[in-house]
């Protein structure tokens, strides 16, 4: 069985996903762009998955915005996005950038276009640096 491992910025908190993933969104609504302070959200999904903190569970705090499933876990310390166990949902979301370990999944498919941020849409002719530019 593979073992994916994950951690935050600060390194507080860390975890390990035992099994595989089922599916990997780019989620462009407008929670996930408020959650993130980014253009989406980028998560893997688990239904047969095992999670299991390696540490700093005691720091990790989800918030579940009412009346909604979106929820999000983070690092109280460090502000990190976290994994979330969905348990009345029956899965395991893994946020694609708290791995350490690298995934062999690229996403399925970006969904909630309709609220795609303006300036997410001409990303084609943004000029890309290795590092931060002289
Ligand atoms: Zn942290
Ligand atoms: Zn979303």
């Amino acid at each position: 069985m593979k073992i994916h491992k994950g951690s935050c910025l600060c390194g507080s908190v860390a975890f390990e996903l035992s099994g595989e993933f089922d599916s990997f969104f780019l989620c462009h609504c407008q929670h996930c762009q408020k959650d993130t302070g980014s253009a989406h959200a980028a998560n893997l999904f688990s239904t047969s998955g095992t999670l299991t903190w390696r540490k700093g569970r005691d720091l990790v705090k989800t918030f579940q915005l009412p009346e909604t499933q979106h929820s999000k876990s983070f690092c109280q310390n460090c502000g990190s996005a976290v994994p979330t166990h969905a348990e009345n949902l029956g899965f395991v979301v893994v946020p694609a950038g708290s791995l350490d370990t690298p995934i062999d999944k690229t996403p399925n498919a970006k969904i909630f276009m309709k609220s795609q941020a303006e300036w997410t849409k001409s990303m084609d002719n943004v000029p890309g640096f290795e590092t931060l530019p002289e």
